[in-house]
């Protein structure tokens, strides 16, 4: 919980249920392992009720959903339903090699989830948390075969929502090059802009 709001990874809720070895967990596993989507029907009603939980009502971070139109469409009911409305979408954009490296040596721990990268962001002792001192793994899906899965799957399903969003004047496309920290203050100062503008435009309208 950073910014005081919830960060919801529908990947990490999926990969929480597989842990613990839920119907759910065990039925999205396989699919995840592969890198392949899991339904849109199952992805939308966790983060449906993920969404409707208290801690949700000043906000939310939505990372990894919608990754279909079919999602992005259930989630602009779900949101007028609630009477919510999604202040921005952001795009991460790097070029597809510099995807595999960052995807083929990242390394998290499996206490605290803190992200490493063996070139880019070692730890200090080599397969341990500088955190919390827990043992780092590779995703099942950061492998190779599944990466080349993921990067398929984004191109058919998840691409589209670029113009989806664009159209709807929601679109934030962040160059995402760099160390985690400058990504985070390039997409905090677009969000700023984006927000000054906003109210400039409210501002003259009235
Ligand atoms: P992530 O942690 O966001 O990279 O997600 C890891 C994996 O979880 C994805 O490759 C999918 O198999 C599954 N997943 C997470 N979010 C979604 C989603 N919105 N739609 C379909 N599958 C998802």
């Amino acid at each position: 919980m950073e910014f005081g709001i919830p960060h919801i990874s529908t990947g990490e809720m999926l990969r929480e249920a597989g842990r613990k070895q839920t119907p759910l967990g065990l039925a999205a596993q396989s699919r995840m392992d592969r890198g392949e989507l899991v339904s849109d029907e199952v992805v939308s009603a966790i983060a449906a009720e993920r969404i409707a939980r208290p801690d949700c009502a000043r906000g939310f971070i939505l990372d990894g959903f919608p990754r279909t139109l079919t999602q992005a469409e259930s989630l602009q009911t779900l949101l007028e339903e609630e009477g919510i409305v999604l202040d921005a979408v952001i795009s991460y954009e790097l070029p597809f090699k510099e995807i595999v490296a960052r995807l083929a040596g990242r390394r998290t721990c499996e206490k605290c989830k803190a992200v490493y990268h063996d070139k880019e962001r070692p730890p200090k002792v080599a397969g341990h948390c500088d955190k919390c001192g827990g043992k780092l793994f590779q995703r099942e899906d950061d492998r190779p075969e599944s990466i080349s899965v993921r990067l398929e799957a984004y191109n058919r399903s998840t691409a589209p929502l670029i113009e989806f969003y664009q159209k709807r004047g929601l679109l934030v496309q962040v160059e995402a090059a760099g160390s985690p920290d400058q990504i985070c203050e390039t997409t905090l100062r677009r969000l700023e802009t984006r927000r000054a503008e906003s109210s400039y435009v409210t501002v003259r309208e009235f």
